[in-house]
């Protein structure tokens, strides 16, 4: 439940209240007339407290041109609010290490990313807004506290967070709303706020994780506060890696965009970030594990784009080769698909149309003939005594006849001439638009062409013949369809045998008709 969450971090009996000190020094620095003598007296009650400050005055994050050896010194060059605030961070951050020992929590982790949010925010703050400084480094310290303390106080309500967010789907915000219902930046804003800290510090924490640009409503300070609290998230996400390295440079942009600093500033910026965290580190004497420095996240940036480009480079050679190969297939299989056609529809033996293909053909020409109004002629040709000739000469005699006999023939096939073995040792051609003395004209030549044949066997050479029947049927005969004009033809075939065999017999027609008004007659 949304509630529970809030209601346990701050009813937790374990999670211990601000140190007496930082009270005590807040309390002193809202009040006008204490000097600075009363209030380092007050932290000089904490020597280790006294001491990390003055560890902190003098690392490389102030940039101190002389040693600072006392607390009254730091306050001088410093002015009291930073002072304020320091000794705030520390209590805070001295409250919340004592208690590392949840089981489940990355506090080096967790640690690392603080300290980082909080020094590039102090340095954003330096070279945007001076005056910020130490509210902003503050602010980043303290901007995630809530996951501290609910790892402390209801580890049992935040654990699916932690657990879901190492399956890497996802922002820690993002899984926080799903699971609780709400994020780490409302939870802290709240806890701040519970503890009395300055407002602008909790309602910059409270939007830490939103887009840089995204409207803020409060005075410029506040507003400033916030874009950089923002803008220090952004790129703590690539220094602690929770964001890829590539991310840096479009993030630099906005930043320098948003901010108004120039390259120049925030590339220095930048190559401060990684020591200054180290030493911050040290002075909170805080583990926080392995640091990035921007030199590391230039060259992971510049090898994920390397990966990236050989990435995208392989993939188009795969798809290339595919295309390739792909096309190679549909290439196989349209020359597989010629090929089957064509076995399908030649005769092994001769190499010409076998039956079914004539077939198919005289029904297609019929078709365009009938249409086109052209007439069309069939021959049919049977080899003479041929069995004979195979009893004679031998089967293997009679194969050869039958391939010569079909060279033959397909020296006539034509666009308008389609020749094919009918069956055993009967042919036929198919000849569209067509006049009856041509198509008997073509039969002669056929019949003379096998007629010179010699098939050798032996030491002979057999001589073959054939005999021809030949229907021509004129365009607008209702003659003019396959079953008929072969019919026709085959009566031809049988009467060139009844009259000797070796010849043609032709019917047109008009003889057609006649013939037929003949044989009514005689019915
Ligand atoms: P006709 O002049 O009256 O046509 O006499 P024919 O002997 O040619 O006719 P028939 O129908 O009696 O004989 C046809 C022969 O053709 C019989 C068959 O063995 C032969 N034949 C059919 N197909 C083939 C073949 O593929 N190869 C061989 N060698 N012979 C075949
Ligand atoms: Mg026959
Ligand atoms: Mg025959």
């Amino acid at each position: 439940m949304p509630v529970s969450i809030i209601d346990r971090i701050r009813q937790a009996d374990n999670l211990p209240s601000l140190p007496s000190v930082a009270i005590q020094v807040l309390k002193m620095t809202q009040a006008d007339d204490l000097s600075v003598s009363d209030i380092a007296r007050e932290i000089q009650k904490d020597p280790a407290l006294t001491s990390k400050i003055l560890r902190v005055v003098n690392s490389s994050m102030f940039g101190m041109s002389r040693k600072i050896s006392s607390l009254q010194q730091a306050m001088v060059v410093l002015g009291l609010r930073t002072v304020k605030v320091m000794v705030l961070s520390f209590s805070l951050v001295d409250m919340m290490a004592n208690k590392q020992k949840e089981r489940g929590f990355d506090y080096g982790m967790y640690w690392r990313r603080s300290l980082t949010t909080a020094v590039i925010a102090r340095l954003l703050a330096e070279a945007t807004q001076r005056s910020l400084a130490d509210e902003a480094f503050v602010g980043g310290l303290l901007c995630d506290l809530s996951m501290l303390a609910a790892a402390h106080c209801a580890l049992d309500l935040y654990e699916p967070v932690i657990k879901a967010y190492r399956t890497g789907n996802g922002t820690v915000q993002e899984i926080e709303q799903q699971v609780l219902g709400l994020t780490h930046e409302e939870i802290t804003g709240d806890l701040l706020d519970h503890w009395g800290l300055p407002e602008d510090l909790c309602e910059a924490v409270r939007t830490h994780h939103q887009a840089i640009e995204a409207p803020f409503e409060g005075n410029a300070n506040t507003a400033t506060l916030v874009k950089i609290l923002r803008a220090a998230s952004l790129l703590a996400d690539v220094f602690v890696a929770d964001a890829q390295a590539g991310e840096i440079d479009q993030r630099r942009q906005q930043i320098m965009f948003c901010l108004k600093i120039d390259e120049t500033a925030l590339t220095a910026l930048l190559e401060k970030i990684d020591k200054n965290v180290r030493e911050a580190a040290s002075a909170f004497a805080l583990n926080i594990g392995q640091t990035l420095s921007y030199q590391e996240i230039q060259a992971g940036a510049a090898m994920q784009l390397a990966r990236l480009s050989m990435a995208a480079e392989l993939e188009r050679a795969e798809t290339a080769q595919r295309e390739k190969e792909a096309q190679l297939k549909v290439q196989q299989l349209h020359t597989q698909n010629i090929q089957l056609h064509q076995q399908a529809s030649t005769d092994a033996l001769t190499g010409i149309a076998n039956r079914g293909s004539l077939e198919q053909q005289l029904v297609t020409e019929c078709d365009r003939c009938r249409r086109d109004l052209l007439p069309i002629g069939v021959i049919l040709l049977d080899l003479d005594r041929f069995k004979k000739l195979n009893d004679t000469f031998g089967h293997q005699t009679g194969d050869e006849t039958l391939r010569q006999v079909g060279g033959v023939l397909k020296q006539v096939s034509t666009e308008t001439q389609f020749p094919a073995r009918y069956g055993g040792e009967e042919f036929a051609i198919i000849v569209s638009n067509v006049t009856a003395r041509e198509l008997r004209a073509l039969a002669e030549d056929v019949r003379l062409g096998i007629a010179k044949l010699r098939i050798p066997c032996g030491n002979r050479y057999i001589p073959v013949t054939a005999s021809f029947g030949a229907a021509h049927v004129s365009a607008g005969d209702p003659a003019l369809q396959p079953t008929e004009l072969l019919k026709r033809a085959d009566r031809c075939l049988y009467a060139a045998k009844n009259n000797g065999r070796n010849r043609v017999v032709c019917i047109d027609s008009r003889q057609a008709a006649a013939l037929a008004s003949r044989q009514l007659v005689r019915i």
